[in-house]
């Protein structure tokens, strides 16, 4: 049975059905070699060719210069906001670094971050994820190694409409929820860090591109295959790489370059996220978004039912209800709570269609 149902999951997400269907079909036997990509030793020519050829597509996708290196790593988002400290932090004088914390990522990668040097949350602390602190209000350590901030909060639904500027302070973004979903200039920034499972890929490899001066700062204590001088140095093939996920991106970084690349990305995440956030605005307060109108992400739409503090038991039935119509994933964040709806490079403009008229016959059935 093949029958698919609309994913609004928030990662690992949906994927497009050309890409699964070629995965699919080359399961078993890729490119004629009678192995799947899976059984396929990481040191064949086979393999170097698949991952030269995913690593090409990304640099024409995001314009990445030659000073820019290109890292397909295991660990997650989680494990490279711990590698970037031991990376890098070594680069301040005094082992510091900056955070931008918007959400409970940026929060997550404070703690990792903690245990290797003075980590200083440059603005006052947020009372709620509801918004990106003015920049005004930042205090920012020229001394700094490094200053992180976190792109798109996937739990909170808090995203950037700005790069931040960090002066000669290399800037650091974990963009797992929203790379390749809008054009940015890389040169902006010192480093990207990026699990795939939400826009680019399935679980099992995480996205790591960092400019090449900031390489070789790494503490002695970093464990090897954290160690970026040293993936670099062997093309991500210090150990085993996730090569089946390193495909995998292949595929979905060749049909996001058939598909109008980021340009035509991002034209769709404002429609598809657009749909949502007028739904609510035009709701007479029975949804509401409680993020601000300038840091909502085009990503993760988050939202609570019946009043801004939200009707638990209403939530729940229309998450049943979501169901029963085949719309999966938008319970929010178990931190969060409310409703969180997932947008995706792979969702379609459809698919939020038929959310939308969900929320509007919701809506009128009970208002
Ligand atoms: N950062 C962000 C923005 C995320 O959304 C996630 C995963 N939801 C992570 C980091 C952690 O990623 P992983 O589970 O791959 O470690």
């Amino acid at each position: 049975d093949t029958k698919r149902v609309v994913n609004f999951n928030p990662g690992p997400a949906k994927l497009p059905e050309s890409v699964m269907r070629q995965a699919q079909a080359e399961f078993l036997n890729y490119d004629g070699l009678g192995i799947s990509v899976m059984e396929m030793s990481h040191r064949s020519t086979e393999f170097m060719n698949i991952m030269s050829e995913t690593k090409n597509t990304l640099i024409r996708l995001l314009n990445i210069p030659d000073n820019y290196k290109i890292m397909f790593l295991q660990g997650g988002a989680t494990g490279q906001f711990s590698a970037l400290p031991l990376n890098l932090i070594r680069r301040s004088p005094n082992s510091s670094a900056d955070y931008i914390v918007t959400g409970t990522w940026s929060a997550k990668a404070v703690k990792e971050a903690e245990k290797y040097g003075n980590i200083n949350v440059v603005h006052p602390k947020l009372k709620k994820y509801s918004r990106i602190p003015d920049e005004t209000e930042w205090n920012l350590d020229p001394e700094a190694a490094y200053v992180y901030y976190c792109d798109n909060e996937t739990a909170n639904g808090v995203e950037f409409p700005f790069v931040p500027e960090t002066g000669n302070v290399p800037l650091i973004a974990d963009m797992s929820s929203n790379i390749l979903s809008r054009p940015f200039d890389i040169t902006k920034f010192g480093a990207i860090i990026a699990g795939a499972q939400k826009n680019i890929g399935c679980a099992g490899v995480t996205l790591v591109i960092i400019r090449e001066d900031l390489i070789g700062y790494s503490m002695k204590e970093c464990p090897v295959v954290l160690d970026y001088k040293t993936q670099i140095g062997m093309n991500s093939l210090y150990n085993t790489p996730p090569s089946y996920s390193i495909y995998l991106m292949g595929l979905v970084l060749d049909w996001i370059q058939q598909n109008g690349g980021v340009m035509g990305m991002a034209k769709k995440c404002v429609q598809k996220s657009q749909l949502i956030y007028t739904t609510i605005a035009e709701s007479d307060g029975f949804y509401s978004c409680l993020v601000e109108s300038g840091a909502r992400s085009r990503m993760n739409v988050t939202f609570r039912i019946g009043g801004p503090g939200g009707d638990e038991a209403l939530e729940k039935e229309f998450v049943e209800e979501a169901k029963k119509a085949n719309m999966l994933g938008i319970k929010g964040h178990r931190s969060v709570g409310g409703i969180r709806v997932s947008l995706y490079n792979a969702v379609t403009v459809e698919e939020v269609q038929s959310l939308v008229r969900l929320m509007e016959s919701f809506r009128q059935a009970r208002q």
